[in-house]
């Protein structure tokens, strides 16, 4: 019998077969007991609030995001019928500043998820002490079987859609899985003509030609080798005798390997949804990138041998990077993980039932919220250079990033000292205090 069953957003989805109704009610059981995306946000901000002294009101304001806009986007298709998809704009607090956020388009795409990335990019902007609130987007599509025509016509349907609640001063989306520099191009385009504007600082993430920054593409990544290095200083490990595996081989994965090899790591292990390879010898990580961009994936080079994503997770090393979806290290895997470090470029890979197994193990991860915040760091130098109107060289961009993650790191580790916890509910305490002082200065109005 084939079933469809639930996912942690709630979507129906078909499985694989399963052949007794007992069966399907144990899986369901279990279904229903994994928590949602959001319900794991709430989780991590619990778990840091019970180490802090922190105003009942105040937490009681952060449980929920401030506005979430939920929006029906008609496109007409190429085959002349009109086919009406949903939109989400979660906004999530605006104490710190105007909101920042990515807009994701994917099939998988629900109101929980986006809400929880909101959350999560709140936290992530306090923690790298940047003056944004947090928010995310995100469109229930599926990009890879839609043309560009229809691509654009979406894309400048969504932005008119929640035109009203971005700007410059209000919310600034920009890309995140499946939405690339030239959807922020007919996102700003489309933005201005609204208008009547011709500046660029309500979309962040443009093609250079669009006034995009220098220094943006590599930015995750680039945050995350910074991370990198202070952890393994803190561990006394030698990137010149160390290894690392990388998990998704996209803009976050593919600059990560580079990044980390330039420091001195071995990449033994690297690869993309269709599977991964492997060799203890090391890969180059430029060479599988022109590879993956020729035969549309890493998992058939040849100078490496096939490994399964769920077997590369386990594979011994120094750092492992997950960087490509979330929820992939789970209580079911935890215990097989032998990497000495995690660095979280992917947001949420991590359960919570996963970090408790982890930290136990003595496992230092680098939490999303540190380990990738240098993508919306760089985004919010973009959003400042195009108020200006002034625009800086890669050098300068690089070396600011430097400042504010090197910042963050250390502001996080003193915490995870003081406190004895991980470096994830660390992070979560040092955000949340962040953004705790500037609702307690503003207070509740009216
Ligand atoms: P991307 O689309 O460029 O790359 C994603 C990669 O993951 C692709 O190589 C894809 O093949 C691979 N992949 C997909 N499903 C997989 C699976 N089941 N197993 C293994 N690999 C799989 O995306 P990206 O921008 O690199 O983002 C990756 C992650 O990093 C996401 O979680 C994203 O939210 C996070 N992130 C990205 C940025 C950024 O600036 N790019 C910033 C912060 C966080």
């Amino acid at each position: 019998m084939v079933i469809k069953k639930l996912n942690s957003g709630g979507k129906l989805t078909m499985t694989s077969q399963i052949d007794t109704l007992e069966m399907l009610q144990i899986q369901l059981e279990k279904d229903t007991n994994q928590a949602s995306a959001f319900e794991v946000a709430q989780i991590q901000l619990e778990k840091a609030v019970k180490k802090m002294n922190l105003d009942p009101n105040i937490l009681a304001q952060l449980k929920e995001p401030e506005k979430v806009l939920i929006v029906s986007i008609p496109v007409k298709m190429d085959n002349g019928t009109v086919k009406v998809f949903t939109g989400y704009r979660a906004q999530y607090n605006s104490a710190r500043g105007p909101l920042k956020g990515g807009v994701r388009y994917h099939p998988d795409v629900t109101l929980d998820e986006v809400k929880a990335l909101s959350a999560l990019m709140t936290w992530k902007c306090a923690v790298a002490g940047i003056p944004y609130g947090g928010a995310k987007g995100g469109v229930t599509c599926n990009p890879k079987e839609m043309s560009e025509g229809e691509i654009e016509r979406l894309s400048r349907r969504y932005i008119y859609e929640i035109s009203s609640i971005i700007g410059p001063g209000k919310d600034i989306p920009a890309p995140d899985i499946y939405t690339t520099p030239e959807i922020m191009g007919w996102y700003i385009d489309t933005y201005n003509k609204l208008k009547g504007e011709a500046s660029f600082s309500t979309i962040t993430g443009k093609p250079l030609g669009l006034w995009g920054s220098e220094g943006r593409r590599e930015a995750t990544a680039r945050g995350l080798s910074y991370t990198v290095e202070l952890a393994a200083k803190k561990l006394s490990i030698n990137p010149l005798e160390a290894t690392a595996v990388i998990q998704g081989y996209g803009n976050a994965g593919s600059i990560s390997a580079k990044l980390l090899h330039e420091q001195g790591y071995k990449i033994i292990a690297v690869s993309d949804s269709k599977g991964g390879v492997f060799n203890m010898e090391g890969i180059d990580p430029l060479e599988v990138l022109i590879h993956k961009n020729q035969t549309g994936t890493v998992s058939n080079y040849s100078k490496a041998r096939f490994i399964t994503n769920e077997n590369l997770l386990e594979i011994e090393c120094d750092v492992l990077v997950p960087a490509a979806l979330e929820g992939v290290i789970t209580e079911k895997n935890a215990n097989n993980i032998k990497a000495k470090i995690i660095a979280e470029a992917a947001n949420g890979p991590t359960t919570p039932e996963a970090d408790e197994i982890l930290f136990q193990k003595g496992i230092f991860i680098i939490p999303d919220i540190l380990a990738n915040a240098g993508g919306v760091t760089v985004s919010y130098f973009e959003w400042v250079q195009g108020l200006y109107g002034y625009f800086w060289s890669e050098e300068k961009v690089n070396s600011r990033l430097k400042k504010l993650i090197v910042k963050a790191f250390s502001e996080v580790s003193k915490i995870a000292e003081k406190e004895k916890t991980d470096y994830r509910t660390a992070a979560y305490i040092y955000a949340v205090s962040q953004v705790a002082k500037a609702m307690k200065v503003r207070g509740v109005w009216p």
